[in-house]
């Protein structure tokens, strides 16, 4: 018979454990600390009709002309595997009319997006995102709220090093002139930019200040700056934001060519960098929208909202922070008889913590303390023939070396009190 193998779809990372447990811990973190803020969970479609994209994300993003996972049903309508999560929060937000029931709202959401983009490290077609989103409110408070619990996020997961880069990008009454202002400098010079930011001229002009291509930095290098072009209001946001920032002690940097790749964001843009990363080095990434809404269809709302790369923060996140779960004592049958003894004692114990293992091969004594050993058990209970005729199990102390007696009798009370001894003293 021919031999097979079945993968995954190129770039689609799975999480396998035990690094899948670290994952969950930094899950649960993310989870309270946003409940803590107010925020309470979306579960969203994996799957939106393609045109929700293309109408928010915008026609000349990277993510809309290269990267969508994009097919037909069997009815032949356009679908498209999320490649970001804003885009389906707003149409959630919409088509329940969210905004009806709450005059503010903060949406959070957990799980995985599709790019198809080349796979390298902390790059991925299938990847994980952890996002958030709040719809009305237009101050800068909730920038600045937003911003600081995402840098609490990092402090507790005791990652170091993340920057944080600000910028604002205008509104619909100053970003117009500056785009002229933008392209008429960028017509200039356009032998000197890449064929993606000559196409994108007409359409997307902003995009040319973050292409990553060294010819294009260069040539943008002394461009207008849309701090310039602010309106007073925009000018007046930012500043707001800022000075909000150093009074909680928020350390940023204004990056003026800070633009990000989609198309619906409006006043302040941002990311977290970590060097560490490399070329991917952006961890989390976000800013204000307050079109998008409208745009989709909804009534006029500003929202702020972020994503932050799980997999980039796995990469951040030391693995002392999340330790795994170790069992507390190994049971060790040397025969049926005694498995049969010790499997009631073992289920018993083992609910909601875990507190035993069983080995359910009898394997020899040597090969289970070995074992056990590995386990980082504190405690091995030993039940041979020799047991069996005395009625107690042999309890051994991993790490003194001491051997006691425990007689059958009250094995699973026994277990229990040497356990709540041990969390005591610890
Ligand atoms: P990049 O510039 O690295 O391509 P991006 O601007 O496309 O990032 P966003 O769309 O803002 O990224 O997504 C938010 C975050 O999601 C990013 O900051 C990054 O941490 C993560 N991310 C984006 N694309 C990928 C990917 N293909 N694989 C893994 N993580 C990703
Ligand atoms: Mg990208």
């Amino acid at each position: 018979m021919k031999k097979f193998s079945l993968k995954t779809v190129k770039g689609f990372n799975e999480v396998l454990p035990p690094e899948s447990f670290r994952w969950r811990v930094v899950e649960e973190k993310f989870r309270e600390l946003l409940e803590g803020y107010g925020f309470a969970e979306l579960r969203l479609a994996l799957l939106e009709p393609t045109e929700l994209f293309a109408r928010s994300i915008g026609d000349e993003t990277d993510i809309v002309e290269k990267e969508m996972y994009t097919f037909c049903d069997r009815s032949d309508r356009s679908l498209t595997l999320r490649p970001e999560g804003t885009a389906s929060v707003v149409r959630a937000y919409n088509q329940y009319s969210l905004g009806k029931l709450n005059e503010i709202n903060k949406l959070y959401y957990v799980g995985p997006m599709f790019r198809y983009e080349r796979p390298q490290k902390g790059r991925f077609r299938q990847f994980h995102q952890l996002g958030a989103e709040v719809f009305g409110e237009a101050g800068f408070y909730q920038d600045a709220e937003t911003l600081v619990m995402l840098a609490q996020f990092f402090h507790e997961l005791e990652i170091k090093g993340v920057v944080l880069q600000l910028n604002s990008l205008g509104c619909e009454n100053c970003r117009p002139a500056f785009r002229e202002r933008l392209q008429a400098f960028l017509k200039q010079r356009l032998d000197a930019l890449c064929g993606d930011c000559r196409r994108r001229l007409d359409e997307n002009p902003l995009r040319a200040l973050d292409c990553k291509n060294p010819q294009c930095r260069e040539a943008v290098a002394d461009a207008p700056l849309i701090s310039e072009s602010w309106c007073t209001d925009c000018r007046e946001h930012f500043a707001g934001l800022r000075s909000l920032l150093e009074d909680v002690g928020l350390e940023y940097e204004v990056n003026p060519k800070l633009v990000r790749g989609l198309d619906y964001y409006t006043r302040t843009t941002f990311e977290f960098l970590a060097g560490e990363l490399g070329a991917q080095n952006a961890v989390a990434a976000g800013g204000r929208y307050d079109r998008l809404v409208e745009e989709l269809g909804g009534k006029p709302t500003p929202a702020f909202g972020f994503a932050i790369g799980f997999e980039r923060l796995m990469l951040l996140v030391d693995a002392g922070i999340a330790p795994l779960p170790r069992p507390f004592a190994a049971l060790i049958a040397l025969d049926e008889e005694a498995l049969r003894l010790l499997f009631p004692v073992h289920v018993n114990l083992n609910r909601g913590v875990r507190m035993t293992t069983l080995g359910f091969q009898q394997k020899s004594l040597k090969s289970q303390l070995k074992k056990a050993d590995k386990d980082g058990v504190e405690f091995a209970l030993i039940v041979g023939s020799e047991e069996r005729a005395r009625q107690e199990a042999v309890c051994r102390n991993m790490k003194t070396r001491e051997q006691f007696n425990l007689p059958f009798v009250r094995l699973e009370e026994a277990l229990r009190e040497l356990y709540d001894e041990c969390r005591r003293s610890s």
